[in-house]
C-alpha cells in the first residue's frame, strides 16, 4: 500500500489574505525538511492540508522526525492512500489496512469518512456504515462504538483516497519565514535557546550572537554554543551565528567601573553590540533569555536599564516563566542535555559577588562615561572583529 503522511495546520489556516502565503510558505518548508532524509516524496497542497506522498519505501519514525520539526504543523498522520477504482477496492483496502495496522482486533471503533469530493457516489454516512460493516465482517471480534471509540478510522475522499487511525502532535506556531528576523543573544545556558525556539516558532528567522572572553572562556565554551545553535537550528533554519571577543571590554569594564555594576553594564553593551548585527542581517528585534527576578541582572530595575542601550525591541519570550518550565520546553526541544554541560560564560567570570539589583540609569551611564573615547574603539574593533560561523538547518531561511 502506499505510504503518506496528512499534514495538517491551525493558525495559519485563519489568516484570510495572508493564507496563501503561509500555505506555500509550509509546502516550502516539509519540502526543505525531508531534503536530508531517505526517499522521494512528492508534497502537494490539497484544500486545508498539505500531503506528502512517499514514491516508494520509506523510514517513518524519520519522516515524522522532520515533520515535528516544521513550525506551523499542528499534526501529522501517516496514512495510506489509493487510487479511487470503485468502493469495493476501497473496502478491501481499508480492511486489509486494519488488518496490518493492529495486531489485535478486540477495540472499538467508528469510521469517520469525510467526503471532499463531493462526486463521489455514496455520502459519508453511507461510507461510514458501509465500511463499518464490511470491518465487522472481515473480524468478528471489533466493535463498533459512535460515541467513545477506541479506535477512529479517518477515511479521507478526495482526488485519491486516503485514511488513518492515528496523528502524532505538531509543534504548532507559524512556517519560519512568514514573520520577519530576530537577532538572538544566545549563550551557552538553558535559557536563550529556548527563548529562541520559542521567537522562531511564531514564524521568525533567527540570526545570533554569542560574546566570549578567550582566554578565560575556552573553546569547548564556544563549541558548546555553535551546537546549541544548530540544534535551535533544526527548527528555525540556517542561521547566522556572531562570534563577539568580549575579553577587553570586559578588562577595560572591569577596571573602570565599580564591580557591583559590571554585570550591568556588560549587558549594555551586549545590547548595543547585538544592535549593530541586527541591522546588518536584517533583523527587526533582539531576543534574550531572560526572565523577571532571575537573577539581579533581571529585575524589573536591571531590564528598565538595559533595555535603554538597546535601539531595537528587546524580545524576551521567558519573562514570565519559571526556571522548571524553562527546563521543561528545553528537555522537549532537545536543547537540554547540551545547555548543561559544564562551561565557563564570559559573565560569570567577571561578575561581582554583590551586583546592584536597583541600578539607576543615571549612575550607570556616569560610570560608563568613565570609560572614555578609546572605549568605543574597543567596541568598534570587536565589531569589526568578530567571526561569523554559518550554521546549516533543517528549515529553508525564506
Ligand atoms: P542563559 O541560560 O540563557 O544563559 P541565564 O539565566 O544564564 O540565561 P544571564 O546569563 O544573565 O541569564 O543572561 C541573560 C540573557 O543574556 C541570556 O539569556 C542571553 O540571551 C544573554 N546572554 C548572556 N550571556 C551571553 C553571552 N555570553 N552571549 C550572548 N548572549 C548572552
Ligand atoms: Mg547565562
Amino acid at each position: 500500500m502506499n505510504q503518506a503522511f496528512l499534514v495538517k495546520y491551525g493558525e495559519i489556516g485563519i489568516k484570510g489574505k495572508n493564507r496563501h502565503l503561509f500555505e506555500e510558505r509550509l509546502v516550502k518548508q516539509v519540502e526543505f525538511a525531508l531534503k536530508d532524509v531517505d526517499g522521494i516524496f512528492k508534497v502537494t497542497r490539497p484544500q486545508g492540508r498539505v500531503f506528502v506522498e512517499a514514491q516508494g519505501p520509506v523510514d517513518k519514525t524519520e519522516v515524522l522526525d522532520a515533520l515535528t520539526k516544521v513550525f506551523g504543523v499542528t499534526a501529522i498522520a501517516p496514512c495510506t492512500y489509493i487510487e479511487d477504482t470503485g468502493f469495493d477496492d476501497l473496502a478491501k483496502a481499508v480492511v486489509d489496512y486494519v488488518g496490518e495496522e493492529f495486531a489485535g482486533k478486540d477495540f472499538t471503533f467508528k469510521v469517520n469518512a469525510r467526503r471532499a469530493r463531493k462526486n463521489y457516489p455514496m455520502d459519508s454516512m453511507e461510507i461510514n456504515a458501509a465500511i463499518g460493516e464490511k470491518l465487522l465482517d472481515a473480524y468478528p471480534t471489533l466493535k463498533v462504538d459512535v460515541h467513545n471509540p477506541e479506535v477512529m478510522l479517518h477515511i479521507e475522499i478526495r482526488e485519491k483516497i486516503n485514511f488513518y487511525a492515528s496523528e502524532i502532535p505538531g509543534p504548532g506556531g507559524m512556517p519560519v519565514g512568514t514573520n520577519g528576523k530576530a537577532e538572538l543573544l544566545l549563550s551557552g545556558g538553558i535559557d536563550s535557546p529556548v527563548a529562541g525556539y520559542m521567537v522562531a516558532k511564531r514564524g521568525v528567522t533567527i540570526d545570533a550572537v554569542y560574546f566570549h572572553a578567550p582566554p578565560y572562556t575556552s573553546e569547548r565554551a564556544k563549541q558548546k554554543v555553535v551546537d546549541l545553535a544548530k540544534l535551535i537550528s533544526g527548527y528555525s533554519g540556517p542561521m547566522r551565528l556572531h562570534v563577539v571577543n568580549f575579553t577587553d571590554i570586559q578588562l577595560k569594564i572591569y577596571d573602570t567601573c565599580p564591580h557591583e555594576e559590571l554585570t550591568i553594564i556588560m549587558r549594555r553593551y551586549m545590547m548595543k553590540i547585538a544592535g549593530h548585527f541586527a541591522k546588518a542581517d536584517g533583523a527587526l528585534g533582539l531576543v534574550t533569555g531572560e526572565s523577571i527576578g532571575q537573577v539581579a541582572s533581571q529585575t524589573m530595575q536591571s531590564l528598565l536599564v538595559t533595555d535603554n542601550a538597546a535601539t531595537l525591541p528587546v524580545y524576551r519570550p521567558l519573562i514570565g516563566f519559571d526556571k522548571s518550565e524553562i527546563v521543561d520546553i528545553a528537555k522537549r526541544i532537545g536543547t537540554y542535555e547540551t545547555s548543561i554541560l559544564p562551561y565557563e560564560d564570559c559573565c560569570t567570570i567577571f561578575v561581582a559577588r554583590h551586583p546592584v539589583t536597583k541600578p539607576n540609569l543615571k549612575i550607570i551611564k556616569a560610570s560608563e562615561a568613565r570609560l572614555g573615547k578609546s572605549f568605543e574603539d574597543l567596541v568598534e574593533q570587536a565589531v569589526s572583529e568578530a567571526e561569523l560561523v554559518r550554521i546549516p538547518g533543517g528549515i529553508s531561511r525564506k
